[in-house]
């Protein structure tokens, strides 16, 4: 028996690939899709508005709740806002839930952890394996350089994307500062797009964020010290690696305990 997807802004940049990705998947199915209520791909057929031949044979709603009810797993890669009432509907409906939505403040993200002790949640900034690696690796390399060794990050994205700094940015940021936690925490040691009269403060983490064209997503995270630098990548050239990615995680979380899951669990890190 396939599981049943439910895709949450199945219009949008991510929404048109995961459909690609599910409609590609052996052990997944379209069940359901929604939009924006008012949006101009709402009452299409979802595989129409992604660009596939062949009728998916489910029109694309705008009554979040209809769409939850009608499939096993959400995805839902939308807007902060969204995202916290798709995962109250999953908790009240019994759904496993993957969230990709990035820019979520601390209310938001508690929300969304109030959901997963109902129903199993996976929510990363990035769902690709390369960044999961990254992860690990900075946090080593933080770790092993220790306190003489600079902290900077920058980020790039298409010059659509919402929220700055990256949700990946962070993530990253905060695996160096857990690496080096004897300087302090991360919220003490972020500096946000240096300007004006701001000298480099021992133990800072600089975070950077560009914005242009359709860059998927680049980030390099630098360790500087007097004499050498070191500087870990990484760039995705394609969404289909952060939607590969969401059809692993919702493949994994169906039929899993509830519980606040990261893209780490999934792929075994
Ligand atoms: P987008 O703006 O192209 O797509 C969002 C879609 O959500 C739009 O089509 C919009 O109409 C729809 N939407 C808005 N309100 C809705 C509602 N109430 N009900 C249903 N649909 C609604 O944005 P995008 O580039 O696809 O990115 C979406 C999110 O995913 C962002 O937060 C981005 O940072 C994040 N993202 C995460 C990863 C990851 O790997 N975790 C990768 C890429 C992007």
């Amino acid at each position: 028996m396939s599981i049943g997807v439910g895709i949450v802004g199945a219009a949008g940049r991510m929404g048109q690939e995961l459909v690609r990705e599910v409609y590609g998947h052996e052990a997944l199915r379209l069940a359901a899709a929604c939009e924006s209520p008012g949006s101009p791909a709402v009452g299409r057929d979802a595989h129409a508005v992604a660009g596939i031949g062949e009728p998916a044979g489910v029109i694309i709603g705008d009554d979040l709740e209809a769409m939850v009810r009608a499939c096993d797993v959400v995805i839902d890669f939308t807007a902060p806002a969204v995202s916290v009432k798709v995962a109250a509907l999953c908790a009240e409906h019994g759904k496993a839930l993957v969230v990709g939505t990035t820019g979520l403040d601390a209310a938001q993200g508690e929300k969304l952890a109030a959901a997963a002790e109902r129903v199993p949640v996976v929510w990363a900034p990035n769902m690709s394996v390369g960044v999961n690696v990254l992860i690990g690796l900075v946090e080593q390399a933080a770790r092993t350089l220790g306190a003489s060794y600079d902290i900077e990050l920058v980020e790039t994205h298409h010059r659509h994307k919402k929220d700055a700094p990256s949700g990946t940015a962070l993530r990253l940021a905060r695996a160096a500062a857990e690496g080096t936690r004897e300087l302090g925490t991360f919220e003490e040691r972020a500096n946000y797009g240096r300007e004006g009269l701001d000298p480099r403060r021992p133990h800072q983490i600089g975070i950077h964020a560009v914005r242009g064209g359709d860059v998927v997503g680049d980030h390099t995270i630098s360790f500087c010290t007097d004499g050498e630098r070191v500087e870990l990548s990484h760039r995705a050239s394609s969404r289909r690696t952060f939607t590969q990615g969401a059809v692993r995680a919702a493949s994994w979380v169906h039929g899993r305990d509830a519980g606040l899951y990261d893209m780490r669990d999934v792929l075994g890190l």
